[in-house]
């Protein structure tokens, strides 16, 4: 087995309940905002949100859209719809008090704080996100994970997303790593596992879905973080 150094965690869904805190925030604009006026119930509305938000993803991903326009759209391509009086500005505001809302989540994925008391004397340890560094930063501190990582490497600084090769050799670089000595954890095959593979990083798969659609195995595949002590 490789002797690592530098263990890269993934963060959104990796390490914080993304989908819960995230659900939970839109759940509170809809309130605040009376959405409910416009979509039939709350799914109906995270339903749409979601759709629209991957795409958008998907096309800032592209980069056919900045960060700007993917923030705002996200609320404001499914609001136009309706005839709300100002949604320009209605639109800003519900993404301003989501962004905010969700740093104030502090719901974490099943040991997380395990693993990371379990990992941190023997390993350094680095955040590899996709998402926005201002965010990313307090999210952390709020769920109280911060005093376990060393360094928070975004791709919105590198302007590379994952699973561009650019990025994890940035963040190898950034950190003063090799790639022998580097191991990458995260719960998206397409984006982590994929991303670090290509750069020559070992990588384990957080498979939450239990995935068998893989076309290249994973070094590793755990379905819950607790079994990464029987790897590392
Ligand atoms: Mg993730």
């Amino acid at each position: 087995m490789k002797q690592y150094k530098h263990v890269f965690f993934d963060f959104d869904n990796t390490l914080w309940d993304f989908t819960y805190n995230s659900k939970e925030s839109l759940n509170d604009v809809f309130l605040k905002y009376q959405l409910f006026n416009y979509f039939v119930d709350f799914e109906d509305f995270y339903e749409k949100y979601e759709e629209n938000n991957t795409n958008l993803w998907n096309e800032y991903r592209q980069g056919l859209i900045s960060k700007e326009s993917l923030t705002f759209r996200r609320f404001s391509v499914i609001l136009e719809k309706f005839e709300i009086p100002d949604s320009r500005n209605i639109s800003q505001k519900i993404n301003s008090d989501y962004l905010s809302l969700t740093t104030t989540k502090t719901k974490i994925i099943d040991d997380a704080y395990e693993i990371l008391n379990y990992l941190k004397n023997k390993y350094e340890l680095h955040i590899l996100t996709d998402g926005f560094f201002e965010v990313q930063v307090v999210k952390l501190r709020t769920s109280k994970l911060s005093p376990f990582i060393s360094n928070v490497i975004t791709a919105e600084e590198i302007g590379f997303l994952k699973p561009s090769i650019e990025l994890f050799q940035h963040a190898l670089k950034s950190v003063n790593a090799t790639k022998e000595e580097s191991i990458m954890i995260g719960d998206s095959y397409e984006s982590d596992i994929i991303g670090a593979k290509n750069a020559g990083i070992d990588q384990i798969f957080l498979n939450h879905n239990n995935r068998s659609d893989l076309e290249i195995k994973p070094t590793y595949t755990v379905t819950k973080l607790k079994e990464i002590i029987e790897i590392l």
